[in-house]
């Protein structure tokens, strides 16, 4: 086997590495460079050769290089250089590497430079930090709050939104487990429930998800948010990614939307039932008014010849009519003082039981047909309108007859209850149907398809939930369809 000579095995070396290696006289000139070096730089050694190495060094970076190769041509021990060079056509190559001084030849010391070519390197790096700082920047400025835990759901990333959303910088939400943080004390349990749960069996209800739910605030208020979880696994741990809005401005106009929509549906129905009632008003108002008129005009004619007996039914008959038609004005008087504020209430000391059974005594000789029942009664003096409180009670009893047949009975109690006295007023008529049972308190409201034939404005009980209202007390019905009705009202035994 022939020997290879040591010199053979170096200018291999040199001549294929992939460094780069120049080789420079103390002047800085260059003496010789490696092919890797032509090859990186786009030159031929002859356009190099004996050139200055400054000139192939990109301007910002020339008295960097300088001071580094004077502290090594000065004996100190040189760091590694990181610089840029200028390719022949013009590219930036950055180098990085060790420059050292050659000087075992004491007459011809010279200095060598051995660099690696760190250009796709660099860039790759540059253009990842970009990507990592670009994602960053979508993270931190994103329009929803962003929420980051891990398994023991201990918060990990939170960025900006979120501090605006929950009250909390990222400092201070960091670390913190989310539960404790932001969900309310009625949800922790479950929220860590669901967690265990997942963790165990890779199922989770919430996962992936809307959510509306609501959300605590640093300040500790609770309010309403729309909240989407995933999952990410790292390794052998799962991640959870918590997007979250604060949906308090779209609920509150939701609610304002539907508050509108009742309100409109509410006054159209109002409307109605007005345009409805000026023509049931008109016409209660006239049937009277015709027959009192005929009644005059027979009156007049028997009265020419008969005596005063026989008169005498039509003018009760006037009179009756009459009654009826002043009823119907004083209710269109009421009304309209509910409607402008002004129905006053004047409270006295009675003595309820009495009162209520003169009220009785006088209703049995108006309705002869049904049997008044007074079942029981509560001897208390009550503070209290008296005549509001009668044409209360006689509305309920009047409104007994109205809707039950002749014959059948009218019961009427009143007792103590807690702070109230209750009266209750009890026919044995048609009833009232489940949803009708709060809008017959409303004005105008009248059951159609059975009033249409029963005299009325609708405006009664509206006007006795007014005067109750006035005395602190309530009014309410409780009845079954065709099988009758107990309306009763309550009247504090203390008035304030
Ligand atoms: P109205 O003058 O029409 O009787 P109210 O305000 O007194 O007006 O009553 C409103 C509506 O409630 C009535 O039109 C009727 O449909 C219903 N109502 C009132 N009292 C009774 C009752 N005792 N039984 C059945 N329905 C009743």
């Amino acid at each position: 086997m022939t020997e290879i000579r040591p010199e053979l095995y170096f200018r291999d070396l040199f001549e294929h590495t992939s460094d780069l290696i120049h080789i420079l006289d103390m002047e800085g000139r260059i003496i010789t460079v490696n092919p890797s070096w032509l090859l990186n730089l786009g030159y031929s050694l002859e356009e190099v050769k004996l050139q200055s190495i400054y000139q192939f060094i990109k301007a910002d970076y020339r008295d960097l290089y300088q001071k580094n190769r004077r502290s090594v041509i000065n004996g100190y021990n040189s760091d590694d250089i990181r610089f840029e060079m200028i390719s022949k056509d013009g590219r930036s190559i950055i180098l990085k590497g060790q420059i050292s001084i050659i000087d075992n030849n004491k007459e011809r010391p010279y200095t060598r430079a051995v660099l690696k070519n760190i250009t796709a390197h660099e860039i790759i790096a540059q253009q990842q930090e970009q990507i990592k700082n670009r994602i960053h920047g979508f993270f931190k400025y994103a329009p929803v709050g962003i929420i980051v835990i891990n398994e023991s759901q201990i918060i990990e990333e939170w960025n900006l939104k979120s501090e605006a959303i929950l009250g909390y910088t990222f400092d201070e939400a960091r670390g913190m487990p989310l539960s404790e943080l932001i969900i309310p004390y009625r949800y922790r349990e479950a929220h860590l429930q669901g967690m265990k749960h997942f963790i165990k069996t890779g199922v989770g209800p919430v996962l992936n998800k809307t959510i509306e739910i609501s959300a605590l605030h640093k300040s500790g208020n609770e309010f309403p948010v729309t909240l989407s979880i995933s999952n990410i696994k790292f390794g052998n741990e799962w991640m959870f990614i918590a997007f979250i809005n604060d949906v308090t401005e779209k609920k509150e106009l939701e609610a304002l939307a539907i508050r509108r929509e009742t309100e409109l549906t509410q006054s159209q129905l109002l409307d109605e039932r007005k345009t409805n009632f000026l023509t049931v008003a008109s016409h209660e108002l006239k049937t009277p008014l015709t027959a009192i008129k005929g009644y005059a005009q027979i009156a007049h004619k028997v009265s020419e010849v008969n005596a005063y007996d026989k008169i005498k039914p039509y003018l009760s008959k006037i009179d009756a009519h009459t009654n009826k038609i002043t009823h119907l004005i004083s209710e269109l008087m009421d009304l309209s003082k509910i409607e402008t504020g002004k129905l006053r209430i004047n409270k006295q000391p009675i003595e309820f039981g009495k009162f209520l059974s003169e009220i009785i005594d006088s209703s049995r000789q108006i309705i002869p047909k049904h049997t008044i029942i007074l079942v029981k009664s509560t001897d208390v003096i009550l503070e209290i309108d008296s005549s509001r409180i009668e044409q209360v009670v006689n509305n309920l009893i009047s409104n007994a007859e109205k809707y039950s047949e002749p014959g059948t009975t009218i019961e009427i109690s009143s007792y103590i209850k807690e702070e109230f006295l209750i009266v209750q007023v009890t026919d044995h008529g048609i009833g009232l149907a489940e949803e009708n049972l709060e809008i017959i308190f409303d004005r105008f409201f009248r059951v159609e398809e059975i009033t249409n034939h029963i005299n009325g404005f609708g405006i009664g009980l509206s006007i006795c939930s007014e005067i109750i209202k006035q005395h602190n007390g309530h009014i309410w019905v409780e009845s079954t369809l065709s099988k009758g009705a107990t309306f009763s009202f309550s009247l504090p035994l203390k008035a304030e």
